[in-house]
């Protein structure tokens, strides 16, 4: 009988996972492809397509010396790699890709999909989760994901009496001088630096210079070693927090290697329990990253499933701005929180949710940047940036492009909380207690100039109320818009 022929996706690193759990040498091959058209159809980060091809070679490597016959090939796109060889085989298997795109030409090819087992969720589960609610709030999805997997409770009750810490989670970053923790640097090996020599020749945004994110599963599993024993602890009160002193605050830095498989959801959440129960880890820590990844991450990607593939084109505020200069280049702007945030991704492609939602996508919503392009460069320049983890995210979560369908009101703010959640406002050349003076800090003046163009639209919403009546007080509104609409077109020129 013909053998098959497993295909594995740039996300799908894992040997017990998906088509190759179970998988026998003597049955099946594998097949890696790499797509050139992807690699130049995009401006991707450099330290993403590294990572991603680096990773996937390592894992091709693993799969040889156990035995298997692995065939990597560089082709036009996946499909056309996956035909060049195909019909030499039984049939050809996958595990149900990540994203739509890929869904969509694998199906077109005939491959026979396994269900995909990397998130504690199934499509299917989401599904019905979410047929059986009014609304899909993630506190209630995450309640019923810590009851049914049964992890920090207490019969059917939350361990330490509270489903969510977040009261306590909220701290500023420390005074200046508190010790950061260090992050593992990850030695290149001859695979790495092959990448990095063939990546070379790419037309790649940022810099991959710096050895912070490993290629390997053995990687993977030294971050999170490092993170139990450094970062966890403190890991709650401080994960909001922004400070130039800290790149990655108390992070644990696990998406970028959750997200392609490197390590998986349910390993972590069994090591951070364990590493709980050992003591010395406050409940706020440890609910406040046990919510992160069965709560957050899975709710994120049952919503891109459950909106379907439509809903990354949503634009309800009609908001058509062109990606502002700054995004792309730090020194296009004097906003300090914003020029900091942006040199950070530049070198390492990652920043943590906070500076990803409060600060860049905050301001690509307060300037009615359309939501389209602003997804495309966030797709680019993060490590972890996979289509299911920034489709809701900037659509639904921080743009509100998609009307409410997933959060019932827009996560905008003003320079107040920026300036309580960093170090970054004293070094600034604006001020944010302002919001009409020329060195008014361009959040807060925004955050009104958007209430005032969209309050007939949120009027209804009970949720918007507090802001829309605190704008309705203000006694110099029309100096404001009148602010606001300079400064978006100083924002247009790089010039803010
Ligand atoms: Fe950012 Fe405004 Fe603070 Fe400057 S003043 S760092 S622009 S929030």
């Amino acid at each position: 009988m013909a053998k098959s022929l497993i295909y594995i996706a740039h996300d799908n690193l894992n040997r017990n996972k998906g088509a190759l759990k179970g998988a026998n040498p003597a049955d099946c091959e594998i097949l890696f492809v790499e797509s050139q058209n992807l690699l130049r159809g995009a401006r991707w980060h450099k330290q993403r397509v590294f990572f991603l091809l680096s990773a996937a070679r390592h894992f091709a490597q693993e799969l040889r010396d156990e035995g298997f016959v692995v065939h990597y090939l560089k082709a036009d796109n996946t499909a056309s790699g996956i035909r060049t060889i195909a019909s030499k085989y039984g049939e050809v298997i996958a595990t149900e890709p990540s994203s739509y795109r890929l869904l969509a030409s694998l199906k077109e090819i005939g491959v026979r999909f396994v269900a995909n087992d990397f998130f504690l969720t199934s499509r299917k589960d989401f599904i019905s989760w979410a047929n059986s609610q009014k609304s899909l709030k993630l506190e209630n999805f995450y309640r019923w994901q810590r009851a049914r997997l049964d992890v920090l409770m207490v019969g059917d009750k939350p361990e330490g009496g509270a489903w969510n810490f977040d009261e306590e989670n909220r701290l500023p970053p420390p005074k200046l001088g508190y010790k950061w923790p260090k992050y593992p640097q990850h030695s290149r090996d001859q695979i790495d630096l092959e990448v990095l020599a063939e990546i070379s020749e790419f037309e790649l945004l940022g810099k991959v210079e710096d050895t912070t994110w490993g290629t390997t599963r053995e990687a993977a599993l030294a971050q999170l070693k490092r993170f139990l024993t450094d970062s966890f602890k403190d890991f709650g009160p401080l994960e909001d927090a922004m400070t130039k002193e800290s790149w990655a605050v108390h992070h644990s830095l696990l998406s970028t290697y959750l997200n392609v498989g490197l390590i998986t959801a349910d390993e972590v959440v069994t090591e951070a329990l364990k590493r709980y129960r050992k003591g010395g880890v406050p409940i706020s820590s440890c609910e406040g990253f046990i919510r992160q990844v069965i709560g957050w991450r899975e709710y994120i990607n049952g919503i891109y499933w459950y909106f379907g593939d439509e809903y990354r084109a949503s634009n309800t505020l009609g908001s058509k701005r062109k990606l502002l200069p700054l995004f792309t280049d730090s020194t296009k702007t004097k906003m300090n929180c914003v020029s900091t945030t942006v040199a950070q991704i530049d070198e390492r492609g990652w920043v943590h949710h906070i500076p990803r939602l409060m600060v860049l996508s905050n301001l690509a919503a307060l300037a009615d940047v359309n939501p389209a392009e602003f997804l495309s460069w966030m797709r680019e320049v993060f490590v972890d940036a996979a289509d299911w983890v920034m489709v809701p995210n900037v659509i639904g979560m921080s743009m509100h492009a998609d009307g409410g369908r997933m959060s019932t009101k827009p996560y905008i703010a003003g320079g107040a909380y920026i300036s309580r959640m960093s170090n970054y406002c004293g070094d600034c050349a604006y001020n944010p207690k302002t919001r009409t003076e020329e060195d008014s800090c361009p959040f807060t003046t925004l955050y009104w100039h958007y209430l005032a163009r969209n309050g007939e639209r949120f009027k209804k919403n009970h949720r918007m109320f507090q802001q829309l009546n605190g704008m309705k007080k203000l006694n110099d509104l029309e100096a404001t818009v009148k602010r606001g609409d300079f400064v978006i077109k100083g924002l247009e020129r790089g010039e803010i």
